[in-house]
């Protein structure tokens, strides 16, 4: 059996980028995928439309041991980079709020045809429905997949993904292995991924989105704040802003007293002294009114009724008859509601894992492993992860370009 040069395991966006720049620099390439089709996750995200870079990364937008690891991953090929190599394959790209880039499409499959049709043009070897049971290594890399095909290859790419959305096929084993092969894992945990509460009236709202700042403080220290679209849920709490935030508190999430706390400002554009003005103007010169026929223009009814019915008052009292101190009451809700973390929802439920392989244990210029000469790593299976809005596939693709093209570079 000819060995192949390369071998890459799992064709996610970083084993796909890895699979193409080490074939277009010449190397004898096979990519082994267990789905029956390449890039299963990438259709899933961006809700069926791919984030697929932003215009603004940038290590503040990454998390791990140490983020500045991700720096000569991006100085050899950033999101600039990325950009010109989708065009080339003529996908037209358009940019949305907060520097976000999609496929003009609005549609993954577009990426993934694109990326299907550059792998068959470079001659990398695909291998769909080939689930590898083991890996060992003697002078080469020996790779046994389910059904007794064994191949061998001279360099191994590791990019199986870390363990989140495992439905797609991510589930952990290139983690497995490595640890068998002698290297750390940073402990996992679920990122981006919505949180369930320790009290139950976010299911009284569910389906609500509101635009709120959320700050999240572990035994009164503030941890992170984000603002954005936040999703009440027959949970707790979903959408991009909460889920941006469960990462930074995800080692504290199996804290039993519940000590992670969360405030939601429903009126991050306003300050306090502002909007008390403005709802004691509304009340004086709308006096015979009750305050939920006042205030729902301000804000979504039904949780305006939640709020109100909290504070125990007479339904129908006039909003003349409002005192400063039930104001203020109101202000407090608007401005800082807090909720407290029961815990995060589980994995399958999270778009990235935080947590994988030890950054200390991998040269941060090529991608290889410190320890195992002709092994490779890229993509979420790196103990890097990325805050929403295309920086985990910005990440993924730049991993596999590094990887790719420093394996196929050292035959
Ligand atoms: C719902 C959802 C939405 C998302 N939206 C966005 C977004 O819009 N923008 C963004 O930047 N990021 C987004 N992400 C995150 C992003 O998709 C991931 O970070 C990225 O896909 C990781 O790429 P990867 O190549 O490292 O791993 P993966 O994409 O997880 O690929 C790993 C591959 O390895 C294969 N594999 C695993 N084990 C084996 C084995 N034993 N044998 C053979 N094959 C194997 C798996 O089947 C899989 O195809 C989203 C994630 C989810 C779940």
């Amino acid at each position: 059996m000819k060995p192949y040069d390369i071998a890459i395991i799992g064709a996610g966006p970083a084993g796909i980028m890895a699979s193409l720049f080490a074939a277009k620099n010449g190397a004898k390439v096979v990519l082994i995928e267990k789905n029956d089709i390449i890039g299963r996750k990438i259709l899933a995200t961006g809700n069926g439309r791919c984030n697929l870079t932003n215009k603004f990364v940038n290590v503040t937008s990454y998390h791990g041991d140490n983020p500045s690891f991700v720096e000569p991953v991006f100085s050899q090929f950033g999101s600039g980079q990325t950009v010109a190599f989708f065009e080339s394959l003529g996908v037209v790209l358009k940019e949305e709020d907060r520097g976000r880039i999609f496929p003009r499409t609005n549609q993954a499959s577009t990426i993934v045809q694109a990326l299907e049709h550059e792998l068959s043009e470079n001659k990398v070897r695909v291998m769909v429905k080939s689930i590898v049971k083991n890996i060992e290594r003697d002078k080469l890399w020996q790779i046994d997949i389910e059904d007794n095909n064994q191949l061998l290859a001279k360099s191994l790419i590791l990019t199986t993904g870390g363990k989140a959305a495992f439905q797609f096929g991510s589930s952990g084993d290139g983690l497995f292995w490595a640890k068998k092969l002698g290297h750390t894992i940073e402990p996992l945990y679920a990122a981006l991924v919505p949180i369930e509460t320790a009290e139950s009236w976010p299911a009284t709202i569910q389906g609500l989105k509101v635009e709120a700042r959320i700050k999240a403080f572990y035994k009164n220290n503030l941890l992170a704040e984000k603002t954005g679209d936040l999703l009440f849920t027959h949970y707790g709490l979903s959408g991009p802003a909460v889920m941006s935030l469960s990462g930074d508190f995800a080692d504290k999430a199996d804290d039993k007293q519940n000590n992670v706390r969360l405030e939601i400002d429903f009126f991050p554009e306003t300050g306090t002294r502002e909007l008390h003005e403005k709802i004691n103007s509304i009340f004086q010169s709308n006096g015979a009114k009750t305050a939920l026929n006042n205030l729902r223009g301000m804000i979504a009814q039904n949780l305006l009724e939640l709020i109100l019915n909290n504070m125990s008052l007479n339904k129908d009292k006039k909003s003349a008859e409002f005192s400063n101190a039930e104001i203020g009451n109101i202000i407090k809700a608007f401005k800082s509601t807090v909720l407290h973390l029961k815990k995060l929802r589980p994995l399958k439920e999270a778009q990235v894992t935080r947590g994988g392989i030890c950054l200390k244990e991998i040269e941060n210029n090529t991608l290889e492993s410190k320890k195992i000469q002709n092994l490779f790593f890229a993509g979420e299976i790196i103990d890097i992860d990325g805050d929403s809005g295309g920086f985990n596939l910005q990440w993924a693709w730049s991993s596999g370009y590094v990887a790719g093209s420093h394996a196929s570079n050292q035959r």
